[in-house]
């Protein structure tokens, strides 16, 4: 049974009223690809509850009440820095339409997983906040503060402040929200510092004060230090299952600590955890603050939607998706697609069948069946929309195109050079005579399939070896030993390879 089914299933047995799927992330600037695996993977078990009769629903919470941390690369420093340290809700966006920073990254994102057919219910944690919903649960934990450092010391061995609260109110003096630190909590007000040198990255202003931490919906007044707030979120909203990454979800993780605080203060079923692997490119965990190559827009420039749904739908979830576009993982992810959609199609293979129906976005859609590597031969040459719209290439042909521009190897790229190669030279007499041959019949009305065939019949009748006979027609005009599907080259420019056959025959 798929992994997902077999989830599913599972839950089904605790007959819960309803399954809650959700899942998060912070919109600190471009999203990671890695995001996009969570949003996927609960995407299917989600999809696979409704399959299965169970009542569940679907959020995705967008954590825009975090600070910034640290500055993208690709963002002005002079223009941003100075909103190190403030709530993301708080930092003007980017770029104009948008409301604030958050909102714009946060966008950019759900772009790309709507276009991968997950659409998760959108929450943003300012609203969860002035909804007042978290008030109770923020005093919860106040109350039992020398708990939650009980909890803190079990797991990480390490002695915790006396004075250490898990709160952060935002300074009402500079906006911060990562250096104000709580010492005191009265049963109705926090007592804090924004400490000048709390971290590293960002001075706070130095401003004392107390307030009461609740916020209503005129504003937020801070926010529960994260892991204890991702707990106190389950609890909130009532979520039954959500995952996260690996990192996540180690031994002694934010996701340990979090479930510590479910079972020994909220008191609170821990939901059903999903723990998913990285999603690497390159062999790298590249994170989004590093800039270009990695975040989810990029992925879709790369791949079509289905491709990108069924390459995370494709992996095990315990399993490292490594994605290099450099090398040949993209034809071959194409070629795998189309495998599955024979499955898929032709009732061979259950588990591939499955996978390749999970990895559709509206409805089930049958892929072209011309193999990826040739239609990137296809892209090369001039005059073959005719071919491609017969074999239905039109959406693969932009991939492909990028592919070969931006991304194959060498040996895949080639152009009919304008000049004859300077390589033709060292055609044998052998070769110079099969290029003569060749140009004799290129009057004729040839069918590709046919003329490919003939191709090989005229050097077998001057003993010449296939591997001769090919390289002697590519290297007159391409300058290369190899290149596509020869027969499709020299018909689709006949009258140019003609005159070139000979040049290269009397060179
Ligand atoms: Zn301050």
């Amino acid at each position: 049974m798929f992994w997902v089914d077999s989830v599913a299933a599972e839950l089904k047995k605790r007959k819960l009223s309803l399954e809650w799927v959700d899942d998060m992330k912070t919109p600190s600037g471009r999203i990671h690809v890695g995001a996009l695996r969570g949003v996927v993977v609960h995407d299917l078990v989600f999809k696979a509850l409704k399959e299965l009769g169970v009542k569940t629903k679907y959020t995705y919470i967008f954590d825009n009440h975090d600070p910034m941390d640290s500055l993208p690369v690709y963002l002005q420093k002079e223009k941003f820095e100075k909103y190190l340290g403030m709530p993301l809700f708080k930092i003007p966006s980017p770029a104009a339409g948008f409301s604030d920073y958050a909102q714009y990254y946060a966008k950019e994102f759900m772009e790309v997983f709507n276009k991968i057919g997950c659409h998760p219910e959108i929450l943003w944690s300012t609203d969860l906040y002035k909804s007042g919903k978290m008030n109770p649960l923020i005093k919860e934990c106040l109350d039992e503060a020398s708990e939650i450092r009980k909890i803190y010391e079990d797991l990480y061995k390490k002695k915790i402040d006396k004075k250490w609260y898990p709160f952060q109110p935002y300074c009402p003096n500079c906006s911060k929200v990562s250096t104000t630190k709580v010492y005191n909590w009265d049963g109705e007000k926090v007592s804090f510092t924004c400490e000048i040198d709390a971290v590293v990255w960002t001075k706070g202003c130095g401003f004392k004060g107390k307030m009461s931490p609740f916020s209503n919906e005129k504003g937020i007044a801070g926010k529960l230090s994260w892991k204890v707030e991702w707990a106190a979120k389950w609890k909130v909203l009532g979520i039954t299952v959500e995952g996260a990454g690996e990192d996540h979800m180690s031994k002694g993780g934010s996701h340990d600590l979090a479930s510590l605080i479910c079972e020994r203060v909220i008191n609170y079923p821990v939901p059903y955890p999903l723990p998913y692997a990285f999603f690497l490119i390159g062999g790298r965990k590249m994170s989004s603050s590093k800039g270009r190559g990695s975040s989810a827009p990029e992925m879709l420039e790369i791949l079509p939607p289905e491709i990108l749904r069924f390459l995370m739908v494709k992996t095990k979830v315990s399993q490292q998706i490594n994605f290099d576009p450099s090398e040949d993982t993209v034809p071959k992810l194409f070629d795998d697609y189309q495998k599955a959609a024979e499955a898929y199609f032709e009732k061979k293979d259950e588990n591939l069948a499955r996978i390749f129906k999970l990895s559709q976005i509206d409805k089930v859609k049958k892929p072209p069946s011309i193999r990826f590597s040739v239609l990137a031969q296809w892209v090369q040459m001039p005059n073959m929309e005719k071919e491609i719209k017969k074999e239905s290439l039109e959406e693969w042909e932009s991939y492909a195109k990028i592919w070969v521009e931006k991304y194959a190897p060498n040996e895949i790229k080639f152009s009919i050079q304008e000049k004859i190669p300077e390589a033709s030279k060292k055609l044998s007499q052998k070769q110079k005579e099969y290029l003569l041959k060749v140009s004799s019949f290129l009057d004729n009305n040839w069918d590709a399939e046919e003329f490919q065939k003939k191709l090989y019949e005229w050097a077998k009748e001057i003993s010449l070896s296939p591997t001769e006979a090919f390289q002697a027609l590519y290297v007159s005009l391409i300058g290369k030993d190899y290149g596509p599907k020869a027969a499709w080259l020299i018909l689709k420019h006949k009258d140019f390879v003609k005159k070139r056959f000979l040049d290269a025959a009397n060179s």
